[in-house]
């Protein structure tokens, strides 16, 4: 009997619970800690131009290319003797680029309260809203020099440009310009 009793009202239970809608199981919210200490890249904001203008120069001509000359000569050396052992560091960076885009645009699909833009501070510690579920820590950057920017909003049609202030950008100049 007791089972009985059981058994209907676990069938009730199942009838009248309200189902989850898809958006409800993937949307997470964010912890009030990191939206206070990431505000920045929540907040709505106006282009800089001056930031624009600087991420302008960077990208035009890269820091990275106005290395000394003995930089330059062990990188000939390396890649004419032992080709296995040169990395490709512009290549790299350039692949961290489109990481941290892909991670943004998870993230944002993911959470009600969108990341507008990234900043270096967000892939440098332990738990930020990126890492750890969209970024392995340590963020495996290229070269000791590389710092994260970016100008614009993810969350516009033209969506975010991402550079580094050593290497300059995967995306092109005019996608710059449009910010
Ligand atoms: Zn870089």
């Amino acid at each position: 009997m007791i089972f009985k009793i059981a058994f209907s009202l676990s069938i009730l239970c199942f009838l009248f619970a309200t189902p989850m809608t898809g958006q409800e199981l993937i949307v997470s919210e964010v912890s009030p800690e990191l939206i206070k200490e990431f505000k920045d890249c929540y907040v709505l904001k106006n282009t800089d131009q001056t930031e624009v203008e600087e991420a302008r120069k960077i990208v035009s001509d890269p820091p990275c290319f106005r290395q000394p000359f003995i930089a330059t000569l062990k990188e000939y050396l390396i890649i004419s003797f032992f080709p296995n052992h040169y990395r490709n560091l512009l290549q790299e960076c350039f692949f961290n680029q489109r990481v941290i885009a892909g991670a943004l645009q998870m993230y944002n699909s993911e959470h009600r309260i969108k990341l507008r833009r990234i900043n270096d501070q967000m892939l440098n510690a332990t738990f930020t809203p990126l890492i750890p579920e969209y970024l392995k820590h340590p963020f495996p950057r290229a070269e000791k020099e590389c710092f994260y920017k970016s100008i614009g909003d993810a969350t516009d049609e033209g969506g975010l440009f991402i550079y580094c202030t050593y290497h300059g950008s995967v995306q092109s100049i005019d996608e710059l310009e449009n910010k």
